[in-house]
């Protein structure tokens, strides 16, 4: 049977996604393979297709028994006749899946790394035939990785023992370049063909949100996706427990995961996850690893995690059945405080004196990144493709930063009042008092203590209190405050030797969400994109009747079908088996399976519901990926003759030159344009660049740029403070009129 006719029948999908064709053609041509691929790209079919198809059984050698016994539920869900092995087996059960191994009633085997050596299965190994050995999470055999587990190395010794060499094919999601050599060399790859499919999850929507009432938010996000799967990941065992708390509190259903727990109870909560009695876990980063669920629409990070590394794995739980899904980081200078606090203080004492510096250094980085993640205005997703070393120019509309604006304002002036302030208290007391003197409240504390003599008592008064609560947590962040860990902190000054450098500048970002950024928050229809309320009606009768089906066999939902499936399943309404069989994800043995009780369900909703069109969609192929979330509008241009009203007037900032494009601008249904679009063009020409002194972040001409005219002038903010922007000649505006298409008359 050739590769693409198994892959509809078995796993009822129509095509191979990037990467999989490659890997299955070389290993049933005999080649080993390295592919470095995501979570969520599709790696189990790499290898589960060519087992299908070689002679023998294919052993898949796998970290977690969770995953192992999840995994062959969905095989044997799909028609896949498989066995695993590991320490939740009796030795009788044990023997029993050798036998039938040997008898060949299986096409693949999971096995646990520690299970390698155990006489029974060397003398299984030697009597059967294993025309592939599966290496999962290949990582882990590498000391260089996060994971490194002792047992993955018996594997070399297991394959050297075989009689014939297997095709090697090791699998992971995360690969330095050292740990890709480390997994080559450890495990003897033979000139191995090496997968990459690329990062990108397309499905994925990044956002980082800075809030200060983290719990309202998360219940208002759970909340507002009450039919939705998510996970909600926090720091601490503690954090874990009291967000689950107020969770359970305001009465949603909210599972709890981490491992101070129980081992039992730790279980129990998982199968309530993963089997959607409860939509939403509570976890500390313990959860996850071996955990298949495909349908989960959300993963929250409560904390920043520790590296880039981390978030993308976690984050990457989410929408792996390719249906759309959101990723979302609250981020909080807190965090960052307490991050960098217990790198200071962390425990190096079985580390070789040499070899600290270099680790706390490598910390200190990772720490860096995911700083940046959560402060940078720069597209979200373009920042984590740059970070595993993929390069792209364009933003990709579809995070929360491409659809923010965002400010930045000069604060420099007031900085230095905060300075002056926290000098006087001497270092003794803590925001609420600094906040209050600055602003000149009328406080009895404030008598009381004498801060109303200050000099700086009432000196930052024409500001808003969270304008000013901005401004101190971006001072701390920039070092020059820090605050004391005590049970009532206070701010004391940190180095402000770089505030005395008249260059320095200290830059509060606030932003806006765009006006046609609507679309990104709409909970629930987003999973649903191609449906109309109908379709969304049928889609909930699907997973009833799916919840039904999982119940009935005692396997998780989306073993019988993914959230994906049943959306292409609303999407087609197939009325019957030929059109059912033609839904993305259904296969020969899901159709004999499922076939009758879900058209049955489909007749039945089409019998309430006559005429019912349940998609949008109706042109299009609703099979094709899952398309970036809709906007309305197109990009910006210019219509012609447009430019004919642009009135040149000497240099523009940017914001003046914004305003100057959308008043000529009578082009239909386009967006309006922002001065960060602006921005970025000129940055992508090499107009511009950051300058990072100071701390900050902010836009200087670049020589490039000043050959062309592009200058600086000094503009007031809202609170009186002189800052520089951007300026550009008006050889620069010419340029940018051609770009957006507005004929110049001249
Ligand atoms: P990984 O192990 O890389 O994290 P999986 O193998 O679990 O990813 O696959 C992720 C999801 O993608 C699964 O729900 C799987 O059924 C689905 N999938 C895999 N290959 C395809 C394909 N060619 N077309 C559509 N869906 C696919
Ligand atoms: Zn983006």
């Amino acid at each position: 049977m050739d590769p693409v006719q198994a892959l509809k029948q078995y796993f009822g999908y129509d095509s191979f996604r990037t990467g999989q064709r490659e890997a299955v053609e070389a290993i049933l041509s005999g080649r080993d393979v390295l592919a470095v691929m995501p979570t969520g790209a599709g790696k189990s079919v790499c290898y589960q297709l060519p087992a299908l198809l070689l002679p023998g059984v294919t052993l898949v050698i796998s970290p977690l028994i969770s995953l192992m016994q999840d995994q062959v539920k969905a095989l044997k869900a799909a028609g896949i006749a498989a066995g695993y092995i590991n320490s939740s087996l009796t030795e009788a059960q044990i023997a029993r899946v050798y036998a039938n191994a040997l008898a060949g009633r299986y096409k693949l085997l999971y096995v646990a790394p520690e299970r390698l050596e155990s006489s029974g299965f060397l003398a299984f190994a030697a009597a059967a035939e294993i025309p592939l050995v599966t290496v999962d999470e290949a990582h882990c055999i590498s000391q260089w990785g996060q994971d490194f587990r002792p047992s993955y190395l018996r594997i070399v010794d297991l394959i050297d023992s075989l009689p014939r060499r297997p095709v090697v094919g090791a699998f992971t999601a995360t690969a330095t370049g050292e740990v890709k050599t480390d997994i080559a060399c450890v495990l003897k790859l033979r000139d191995p063909l090496s997968v990459a499919t690329g990062f990108d999850r397309e499905n994925l929507f990044f956002d980082v949100r800075t809030v200060k009432q983290k719990d309202a938010f998360v219940l208002d996000y759970v909340k507002q996706r009450p039919d939705e799967s998510g996970i909600v990941y926090c720091a601490t065992r503690k954090s874990v427990d009291a967000v689950h708390e107020m969770l359970v509190n305001a009465g949603v259903e909210a599972a709890r995961y981490h491992a101070g727990m129980e081992q039992a109870e730790r279980k129990a909560e998982q199968d309530d996850f993963i089997y959607d009695r409860k939509p939403v876990v509570v976890a500390t980063n313990a959860f996850g690893m071996g955990v298949d669920k495909s349908n989960v629409r959300y993963v929250l990070h409560y904390n920043m995690p520790q590296s880039m590394e981390n978030y993308y794995q976690e984050a990457g739980r989410a929408g792996r059945d390719g249906a759309p899904a959101s990723c979302v980081l609250l981020f909080s200078v807190q965090d960052i405080m307490i991050d960098r606090y217990l790198l200071e203080h962390k425990d190096f004492t079985d580390v070789p004196e040499e070899e600290i510096e270099a680790l706390r250094e490598r910390d200190l980085k990772r720490l860096r990144v995911m700083e940046q993640y959560c402060r940078t205005t720069g597209c979200l997703r373009n920042y984590i493709l740059a970070y595993f070393g993929e390069k792209r120019e364009a933003p990709c509309e579809a995070c929360g930063s491409c659809r923010r604006e965002f400010t930045e304002t000069d604060m420099t002036q007031e900085a230095k009042q905060v300075v002056n302030c926290v000098y006087e208290t001497r270092g003794r007391y803590g925001l609420n008092i600094v906040l209050g003197t600055l602003l000149g409240a009328k406080r009895a504390r404030l008598e009381e203590l004498g801060t109303v003599r200050y000099k700086t008592y009432g000196a930052l008064r024409g500001l808003s209190e969270d304008t000013l609560r901005s401004l101190v947590s971006q001072m701390l962040l920039d070092g020059y405050l820090t605050k004391s860990d005590e049970q009532y902190p206070v701010l004391r000054l940190g180095d402000i030797a770089p505030l005395k450098d008249p260059d320095t500048r200290v830059l509060v970002r606030s932003s806006a969400e765009r006006e046609d950024a609507g679309g990104a928050r709409k909970p629930r229809a987003r999973a649903a994109d191609p449906l109309t309320k109908a379709g969304y009606r049928l889609f909930e009768v699907l997973r009833a009747e799916r919840r039904a089906a999982a119940g009935e066999e005692g396997v998780p939902p989306y073993v019988v079908f993914s959230d994906k499936t049943l959306i292409d399943m609303s999407v087609r309404a197939p009325r019957d088996e030929a059109a059912f069989l033609a839904v993305s994800g259904v296969g020969e043995a899901k159709r004999r399976k499922y076939g009758a009780r879900f058209l049955a369900a489909i007749g039945a909703f089409f019998a309430e519901n006559p005429g019912a069109v349940t998609s949008i969609d109706v042109g299009e192929d609703p099979a094709a990926p899952a398309k970036k979330p809709k906007t309305p509008k197109g990009p910006f241009r210019l219509a012609p003759g447009d430019a004919d009203r642009f009135r040149f007037d000497g240099a523009y900032t940017v914001s003046e030159l914004r305003d100057e494009l959308n008043r000529i601008s009578s082009a239909e249904n386009v967006k309006k344009l922002y001065a960060a679009d602006l921005l970025r063009l000129l940055e992508a020409w090499g107009y511009i660049e950051e300058n990072r002194r100071g701390g900050g972040a902010f836009q200087i001409p670049t020589e490039k740029g000043i050959a062309k005219g592009i200058g600086t002038e000094q503009v007031l903010s809202r609170t009186g403070v002189a800052y520089s922007v951007p300026t550009c000649s008006a050889e620069v505006q010419r340029e940018i009129l051609a770009h957006y298409g507005g004929e110049s008359g001249e």
